[in-house]
């Protein structure tokens, strides 16, 4: 047996000063002291925060967009998040046109069995609804997944209402959550058109492409099917100002809706748009990042209960890929990486300085997704019986995000020379020590995690 001693205990109802024992990869006692018997590990946590290992919800590792793949595979990215204290990423399997999800499946399985290093599950990405598709759904079920993506924007990727609404029928029938890209595709296209047009080529057009009313007009009509279906969806990365008004909107006529943000919405502002020469490309994703309204809103609805996940929408990509776009702003392959800070940078800016509590964080962090997703109990709290993968969080480390120091494999970060308070000193992962003094110590340990259906 592993005994964890006097740590603050982040537990689901707040934090308790106590000991936690962990055998056979599961939380064996939680309680003010546990008495170690001959041969027991005692691994000492006064000062720490003890959390249950962070869940990130939404990364893209080894994605094919078209044109080029992520700068974090399985085996990069995972380490990277397992650095952090994210013990499980939840990754996006996308079906291709004209392919099937079981395809998918075992494509994302080749690429992530047997190389990651934290654990991993799959959301499924469906671009093709048909019959097909439809009676795959089950297998999905029976194979762990239990969460989908849809797409309002990528023309690649996105679907018409219509199947919108009955992907989402389904689920209510199935028991699966449905998360949503909500950008009109039309008007992003006729956006990024117009910037061209009118000779905008840099990645300051990027933003003015895909204003906030896009945003807005596409969470307005899936709340809308949702209402609809009497089902319950998650709107993914919100960003926007205009995109909340329409969240509060249907909350307040007493619609359920969830809401994942991502710490670049809470955290930068347009000015990274406003950098000289090329330099803004690394700032671009979709949704853009927004103005300092925007990010006022959204951090004002973190803080006061209306955001359920924060999530990374992890997608790297090299300088030299970024350069894709040199001349064309709209070629720019979108996304930032994130899956290795996202703890830090939430504990740094709200709980050091007294914004949030240390349990809301792991709400926010890990128990909200591993119910939302259909992982908890096993995962996302410290629980007598849940899978022993636990964080010790040193609340007082100092560290400084460069792109030279970072695990994640890319020459970028959009947080360069950001000074955090508080870091990872251990991380068990099924109560083995896999990262020790914040280094990673064992890989490859993380396990597919398997999903049960969820009540939405
Ligand atoms: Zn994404």
């Amino acid at each position: 047996m592993k005994i964890i001693k006097n740590g603050m205990l982040v537990l689901e109802d707040g934090l308790v000063c106590g000991d936690l024992a962990v055998e056979n990869g599961v939380i064996a006692a939680i309680a003010g002291s546990i008495a170690p018997a001959a041969g027991d590990e005692i691994i000492d946590a006064s000062g720490m925060l003890v959390f249950p290992g962070f869940i990130d919800g939404h990364t893209h590792f080894d994605m094919d967009n078209g044109t080029t793949v992520t700068a974090d595979d399985f085996v990069t990215g995972t380490r990277a998040a397992l650095s952090g204290g994210t013990t499980v990423v939840i990754d996006f399997a996308t079906q291709d046109r004209g392919d099937s999800l079981d395809n998918a499946l075992k494509a994302w399985h080749k690429k992530a069995d047997g190389r990651s290093s934290c654990h991993y599950a799959f959301h499924m990405a469906i671009s093709d609804w048909n019959e097909h598709t439809k009676a795959e759904l089950p297998n999905m079920f029976a194979a762990g997944i239990s969460s989908f993506k849809l797409y309002l924007a990528y023309d690649n990727l996105r679907l018409p209402d219509e199947s919108v609404y009955e992907i989402i029928r389904e689920m209510k029938r199935l028991g699966g959550v449905v998360g949503v890209h909500c950008e009109n595709g039309d008007l992003v296209n006729a956006g990024i058109k117009r910037q061209k047009a009118e000779g905008r080529l840099t990645p300051a057009a990027h933003p003015a492409a895909r204003p906030p009313v896009v945003e807005a007009e596409a969470v307005k009509r899936l709340l809308a099917i949702s209402q609809l279906t009497d089902c319950t969806v998650n709107i993914v990365h919100l960003s926007s100002k205009a995109g909340l008004a329409e969240v509060r909107r249907a909350r307040q006529a007493g619609q359920r809706v969830f809401v994942e943000t991502c710490p670049h919405y809470l955290l930068l502002t347009d000015e990274c748009y406003r950098l000289p020469g090329f330099e803004s490309a690394k700032f671009v994703c979709s949704p853009p990042i927004r103005d300092e309204q925007s990010r006022q809103a959204i951090e004002e609805a973190l803080l006061n209960g209306e955001i359920d996940t924060v999530s990374t929408d992890h997608c790297s990509y090299t300088l030299a890929q970024k350069a894709l776009g040199k001349e064309d702003f709209s070629k720019i392959p979108n996304g930032l990486p994130g899956v290795e800070h996202r703890p830090a940078l939430i504990f740094s800016h709200y709980v050091a300085t007294g914004l949030m509590s240390a349990a809301r964080m792991s709400s926010l962090l890990s128990t909200n997704s591993a119910r939302q997703f259909g992982l908890y109990p096993q995962k996302g709290a410290l629980r007598v019986g849940s899978d022993a993968d636990i964080v010790l969080w040193n609340p007082n480390k100092k560290q400084v995000i460069t792109a030279q120091a970072q695990l994640q494999n890319t020459d970028n970060t959009p947080y360069e020379g950001a000074i955090l308070t508080g870091g990872v000193e251990r991380v068990l992962l099924m109560g083995e020590t896999v990262v020790s003094d914040g280094k990673v110590i064992k890989e490859r340990e993380g396990r597919y995690v398997s999903r049960h259906p969820v009540e939405v």
